[in-house]
């Protein structure tokens, strides 16, 4: 199987299996007792903040594990103030738009911020905002469909004498491209385990003093409070040895991948009509997403699978709904060339059989 799909989601990678694996046997004790075997798995938790800490480029005590990038999320939706004015990208994941719209009555005002027709955030459309000090805006660093990557230092700087809470998703960003909260100036940040190698089910909330999250599990006390519930030792574990492979072996990653992902690009571009989207903005190595007259992306992506190559149609979570993805529909695309849309996202593992292999398939299929 030829994987093309890191952005849903990637293969665990080997050392990360082996440095779980003793917390799923003989380590089994909860962080929380207070005899060696329970000092054990505590220990090795806060190896693992450490580890993310410093892929993220913040310290460890501005880390709190969460199950996910979408707990992580809706946390930093929790944390927001009733009657507070909100202001959100309109491309982001349904992790953060849903829980915003469900509280969205509470808010003093709800806004979506527009962005262009490669998916950038229009610097101006925040200025209109009547944002004030404690209010809340969030814009994802990287999209997970167009790779799009904001410049978020650049947008914090502008809102920086109104105070406002900035959040950003970097779910997609971390491991692909160099990361640093502390140098972004936002004040809270999501991240994910299973996006960067490492397991499902784990992710992180990293925030400033002073924007410390409301907690939406209470119970035992754990993570400082903000998180109740017995850690996941092993994917927490997990996660930390993620983090330390990608800080290290980040740079070589992104060449390989970079250069691999321009030559299929290259490739598919010179096919009559394509419409490689976001191309005049900065974008994720790893991404291309594309559409191609008159063929169905979701069609294209069955066929695709029959030729052992996996692909996706838009998010992972909107496949199948049969609807032009909401981030192409915001950046104004026509809808039928939205609904052609197919996501190709590389990884660390992927070679330049594989793209040989793409460019061939795509071109069988298009003949047929
Ligand atoms: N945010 C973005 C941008 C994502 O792409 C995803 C996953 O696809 C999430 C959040 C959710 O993360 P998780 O799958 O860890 O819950």
């Amino acid at each position: 199987m030829i994987y093309f799909d890191h952005n849903a989601t990637t293969p665990i990678d080997e050392r990360v299996v082996e440095v779980m694996q003793p917390f799923l046997h003989s380590f089994y004790g909860n962080p929380s007792s207070l005899y060696r075997l329970g000092r054990l798995s505590r220990s090795a938790v806060e190896t693992a903040r450490e580890q993310v800490a410093a892929l993220l480029g913040t310290q460890p005590s501005r880390v709190v594990f969460t199950s996910g990038g979408t707990e992580a999320n809706n946390l930093a939706v929790n944390s927001i103030d009733d009657s507070s004015s909100v202001a959100v990208s309109a491309i982001e994941h349904p992790s953060m738009l849903e829980p915003l719209f469900h509280r969205r009555s509470s808010y003093r005002k709800f806004s979506l911020i527009e962005v262009d027709e490669n998916g950038r955030v229009i610097p101006e459309a925040i200025d209109g905002l009547n944002l004030n000090q404690g209010d809340f805006v969030s814009i994802m660093l990287a999209n997970n469909e167009t790779g799009v990557i904001q410049d978020i230092a650049g947008l914090v700087e502008k809102l920086r004498r109104r105070r406002v809470v900035f959040h950003t998703d970097a779910v997609q960003a971390i491991g692909k491209v160099p990361v640093s909260f502390d140098q972004l100036g936002v004040d809270m940040m999501s991240v994910s385990g299973h996006k960067i190698y490492g397991p499902k089910g784990v992710g992180a909330l990293v925030f400033t003093k002073g924007s410390e999250p409301k907690p939406m599990l209470l119970g035992g006390g754990q993570e400082h409070g903000w998180r109740a519930g017995t850690e996941n030792v092993a994917a927490i574990v997990g996660f930390g040895k993620a983090a330390e492979l990608a800080a290290s072996e980040l740079d070589e990653r992104r060449r390989r991948i970079e250069s691999l992902r321009d030559k299929l690009e290259q490739a598919l571009a010179e096919l009559a009509g394509v419409t490689v989207f976001s191309k005049n903005a900065e974008r994720l190595p790893n991404t291309l997403q594309i559409s191609i007259p008159g063929v169905d992306g979701e069609m294209l992506l069955m066929r695709m699978d029959q030729h052992n190559i996996a692909v996706s149609s838009g998010s992972a979570c909107a496949s199948g709904a049969g609807e032009p993805s909401p981030v192409l529909t915001a950046m104004g695309v026509d809808s039928v060339v939205a609904k052609g849309a197919i996501r190709i996202s590389l990884g660390k593992d992927n070679t330049e059989q594989d793209i040989d292999k793409m460019i061939s398939v795509i071109n069988k299929l298009l003949v047929l």
